[in-house]
């Protein structure tokens, strides 16, 4: 069984911890992938002293040449994305068409970001005085540290690395621990692309040892997590205690509200492609939709009909459109929710059971159900799986309302054809993004973050990303003549 080591200061290296746990396929739990590292606090600090040695170095290096490392990087991942494609599709589990697509998309944010290291403009301002010049420039923050989920294992580290880069930092890696093999794999690009020692370093393990000591050190001047909001409040908490910045990106309740909408069909579709995607593990999965009472009974058919259409089953098999859960514990919560939704008296119209048939993988049916409460828990708390509830409602004002009652604001869809209740929904919802008349999709340029329990900080994707990783210094300049 091989074995992979952290990536520090230039070197693969055993961890000192001397621990390993294996990594297995989600399709096939008997199937182990590879034993990865359970690392301790002196990995974790050994990382971080790497990080800070380089730091000097890398912020010296002119931007527009460290824009040039990635714009190796991304080409490299465009590249590999077959491969890379392949390896997280076995160890995450998604289908292997949106493993690809996951690499190409993280290829289209890493070269976005190789321009913006050429983009990294202060400001001159006027003086009082005469013969005084004032500049803002922008410095980098320093040590990064970024920690990541399972869902998006390939993107979301490179929308937290390329971003730190471009912008001078060095960076200490922290991936979940259910997806390991692929940030192996992404550091061996960056290594390739040209990386310098320490510039970004991997340490493998456990968010309780190795993501909570880079929190707490005072060393590491930002933390960028994204993950859930109980893991976020947690971290914010550590960094605070040094006073370090911190960017979160944390679960969402995203709803799709329909009303005045006569294409429901085309509604349908957005709606089922965007909470079943990832087996419906996306941070902005769709994950209720609320819709008016009369047009409900249609839009429901059109979603049961086309529920029932998906095929789960291994990501690799050419025609499987639904992979598993990404692990057990992930699989008994789904359970838990609907259990607790059918006690509740909401009716299930498709799914709702584990797939046992597709052997011992964590398979479970795509569900939908209506009749859901508003204040019950599956229609307010992230499920994180591939579960639909319906709620009906009288009016886009009692959508809204319902709409805002959770403690998350991260997106939401809107499908309607009257335009002044379209922009009465996008001032109102208290979210980070709302789409209009399709699902909850975002792109590769554009600022990407939500509000409330949803996120903190400056939103990533964009020209809003340096506003985490750069910070401001102000130049007073007299001169004498
Ligand atoms: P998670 O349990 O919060 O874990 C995320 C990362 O944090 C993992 O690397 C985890 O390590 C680490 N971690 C756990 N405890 C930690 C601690 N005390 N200190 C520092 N790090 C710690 O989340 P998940 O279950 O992997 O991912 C699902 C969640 O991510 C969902 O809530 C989803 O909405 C959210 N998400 C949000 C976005 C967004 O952009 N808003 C995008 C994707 C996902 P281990 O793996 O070792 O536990
Ligand atoms: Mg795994």
């Amino acid at each position: 069984m091989e074995r992979y080591g952290n990536y520090i200061d230039g070197n693969w290296q055993a961890p000192i911890s001397g621990q390993y746990a294996p990594n297995i396929n989600p399709a096939d739990p008997g199937e182990i992938l590879g034993m990865f590292p359970e690392s301790c606090h002196a990995d974790v600090d050994e990382a971080i002293q790497a990080a800070v040695k380089a730091g000097p170095s890398w912020r010296q290096t002119p931007s527009p040449e460290r824009g040039r490392l990635l714009l190796k990087f991304a080409d490299l991942l465009d590249q590999h994305a077959d491969a890379l494609g392949e390896i997280l599709t076995r160890e995450q589990g998604k289908i292997l068409k949106e493993s690809v697509g996951e690499v190409q998309r993280a290829a289209v944010e890493a070269r976005f970001m190789a321009g913006e290291a050429s983009r990294l403009a202060g400001e001159t301002l006027p003086s009082e005085r005469r013969g005084v010049w004032i500049q803002i420039i922008r410095e980098p923050l320093g040590v990064v540290g970024a920690i990541t989920p399972w869902n998006f294992p390939v993107v979301t580290p490179v929308r937290k690395i390329a971003p730190a880069l471009a912008s001078g930092n060095t960076v200490v890696f922290k991936p979940a621990s259910d997806t390991p093999w692929t940030a192996v794999y992404l550091m061996e690009l960056l290594i390739e692309a040209g990386l310098p020692p320490g510039v970004v370093n991997l340490v493998i393990g456990s968010g309780s040892v190795v993501g909570q000591r880079l929190a707490e050190s005072p060393l590491v001047n930002g933390i960028t997590f994204t993950g859930s909001s109980a893991t976020g409040r947690r971290i914010y908490t550590a960094v605070a205690q040094h006073l370090g910045r911190v960017q979160l990106e944390l679960g969402g309740k995203n709803a799709a509200m329909v009303t005045d909408y006569p294409d429901l069909e085309g509604a349908a579709k957005e709606i089922v492609a965007a909470a079943f995607a990832a087996s419906g593990q996306r941070c902005t999965a769709i994950s209720r939709v609320i819709v008016s009472r009369a047009e409900a009974p249609r839009l429901t058919d059109e979603i049961v009909e086309l529920v029932r259409q998906i095929k789960v089953g291994n990501g690799l098999s050419r025609d499987a459109t639904m992979g598993p859960l990404i692990n057990k514990e992930r699989l008994m919560t789904v359970e838990e929710f609907v259990g607790n939704a059918k006690n509740s008296g909401a009716r299930l119209l498709a799914g709702g059971k584990r797939l046992t048939e597709l052997g011992n993988g964590f398979f479970y049916a795509p569900t939908v159900l209506d009749g859901v409460k508003p204040d019950s828990m599956l229609a307010k708390e992230e499920t994180f799986g591939p579960v639909l509830p319906i709620v009906t409602v009288d009016s886009m004002e009692e959508a809204i309302n319902v709409c805002n009652d959770t403690p998350y604001g991260l997106a939401a869809s809107v499908f309607t054809e009257d335009i002044d209740k379209a922009m009465q929904a996008a001032g109102a919802i208290r979210a980070g993004m709302i789409h209009i008349n399709h699902g909850t999709a975002s792109e590769a340029h554009v600022p990407f973050g939500g509000v409330k329990a949803s996120g903190q900080g400056a939103f990533s994707i964009g020209g809003t990303a340096k506003d985490f990783y750069m910070t401001d210094k102000v130049v007073y300049l007299e001169i004498k003549s």
